[in-house]
């Protein structure tokens, strides 16, 4: 990215997987911050809740977590709010 190797990036450029910003929308499921809340997510933007990782706390251990440059959108990101929100 910071070579522009994949052609995309847009200078100038803070790179970085982890993010920080204000909640501006909920889904319909959604628990946790609301709306206008400050918030910042890791790397890992959604987990299964479910494996032993998962339900250790440790979702960005979870083997079909979701990692947040996979989910993002230059200026919004989408993460479930049971994981990785601090
Ligand atoms: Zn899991």
């Amino acid at each position: 990215m910071m070579q522009n190797e994949w052609g995309g990036t847009t200078f100038p450029l803070v790179q970085a997987h982890e993010v920080i910003g204000r909640v501006t929308a909920l889904g319909s499921n959604a628990n946790g911050p609301q709306i206008g809340e400050r918030v910042g997510v890791g790397w890992a933007s959604a987990s299964c809740m479910h494996c032993q990782p998962c339900l250790g706390g440790e979702q960005n251990l979870c083997p079909k977590r979701k990692l947040m440059a996979a989910d993002s959108y230059r200026n919004y990101s989408r993460c479930d709010s049971r994981c990785g929100l601090y």
